[in-house]
């Protein structure tokens, strides 16, 4: 019999948000349908266009980054891809930053182009070359603050006062700083994205992306693009999101604490040539990441080690409980390799021109108890010597 049932009455309420997977909401009568698409009652009525997970999720995450309205997608690209093919059209100019995530790199470069809009890449802890890049049709710059894999920090306060001066739309993917160590809106940023993926769901068993604007212009633009295209998320997703949101705060400090620690632990081994990490002095934007990221320098640690392939390939072997796959944010450590994943397709000069040779590593920390990372990354770093 194809007759539902109702929910089962309580009295008491579910403290864990309850999973909603249902695609179609049911209206009582047309005047209620009327009332509910012209904005007089709230209600939901088809998935695609939101449902009480993805809502849950991204009330959430607005808290966190001081926005409102925020949407989720099924992907950081989706949150990317949504953004742009929102906010732009054929004939417009975009600057980005030249060490985005790849797949926005890509998007920039191969699949914008077809619909008319060019962008120019360029180094943006460089102000001047970022000014230099601008021209009269810029209608968009898209920046991340920290760079993947040599973190280098973006000169925010110089990038956000050049674009607010020429009524350019600032898109912040605020992935790997997170709002814990940076908050794009508090900064005047327009946009913000995340891969929520990353370190605010934080268990490596979800994708999703999020996007928030301030205006309510652009809000209203890409929530319609995201919802034509199918860029949407889950009831699941968001669910599992949020779950792992809750813990977001205290595994970022943590990670964070354990990343400073390791940072400093690797540059005192033999056999290192190079650690990169924002706060240390050391650090070349070190000055910046202070006064940017009021001493906060994430979880993500790179470092270098003398040699060639032979080496790289017995370290990894001999990190054996430190996972080598190409994603950060988990909440344990993964080791990834950018020669040999994130920046293959780059040849060995264009990314000796970025500082990456083929003994560097990016790191991105977990929650463990420092004293065993410390011990295992010295371990490996010996069996590489
Ligand atoms: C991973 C990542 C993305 C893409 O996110 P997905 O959820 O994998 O689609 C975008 N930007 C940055 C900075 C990322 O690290």
């Amino acid at each position: 019999m194809v007759r539902r049932n109702g929910w089962p009455e309580s009295r008491s309420r579910a403290l864990g948000t309850p999973l909603q997977p249902s695609v179609v909401y049911v209206a009582d009568t047309p005047d209620a349908l009327d009332d509910q698409y012209e904005g007089r009652t709230k209600g939901f009525s088809y998935a695609r266009e939101g449902h009480p997970n993805a809502e849950v999720l991204a009330r959430a995450i607005d808290a966190l980054e001081g926005a409102e309205g925020g949407i989720m997608l099924s992907s950081g690209m989706g949150a990317v891809g949504a953004c742009l093919m929102a906010l732009l059209q054929a004939g417009d100019h975009v600057v980005a930053g030249n060490q985005l995530y790849g797949r926005s790199l890509r998007m920039l470069k191969e699949d914008l182009p077809r619909f008319g809009i060019e962008t120019t890449f360029t180094d943006p802890t460089d102000a001047e070359a970022f000014e230099a890049a601008l021209r009269p049709d810029t209608k968009l710059v898209l920046v991340e603050v920290v760079s993947n894999p040599t973190l280098r920090v973006a000169d925010m306060a110089a990038i956000t006062a050049l674009a607010k001066a020429r009524g350019i739309t600032l898109v912040v993917d605020n992935t790997f700083t997170t709002p814990r160590a940076y908050r794009p809106f508090d900064h005047g940023a327009d946009v913000v994205i995340h891969s929520v993926t990353k370190l605010l769901a934080g268990h490596s068993d979800v994708t999703l992306g999020y996007v928030a604007a301030r205006d309510p212009e652009h809000r209203r633009k890409i929530y319609d693009c995201a919802v034509t295209f199918g860029f949407t998320a889950s009831p699941f997703d968001c669910w599992l999101g949020e779950r792992g949101l809750y813990s977001f705060e205290l595994r970022f400090d943590r990670a964070e604490e354990n990343a400073r620690a390791l940072a400093d632990a690797l540059a005192r081994m033999e056999g290192v040539t190079r650690v990169l990490y924002p706060t240390r002095a050391d650090h070349p934007d070190h000055a910046r990441a202070k006064a940017l990221l009021g001493g906060r320098g994430g979880n993500m640690v790179s470092f270098e080690i003398a040699g060639g392939r032979d080496r790289t390939n017995a370290f990894v072997a001999a990190a054996k409980n430190i996972a080598f796959a190409p994603t950060l944010g988990d909440i344990g450590t993964t080791l990834s390799h950018p020669p040999s994943s994130s920046h293959r397709a780059l040849s060995e000069e264009a990314r000796a021109s970025l500082g990456i040779s083929e003994g560097f590593f990016r790191v991105s920390v977990g929650v463990e108890p420092i004293e065993l990372l410390i011990e295992e990354f010295a371990e490996a770093v010996g069996a590489a010597l």
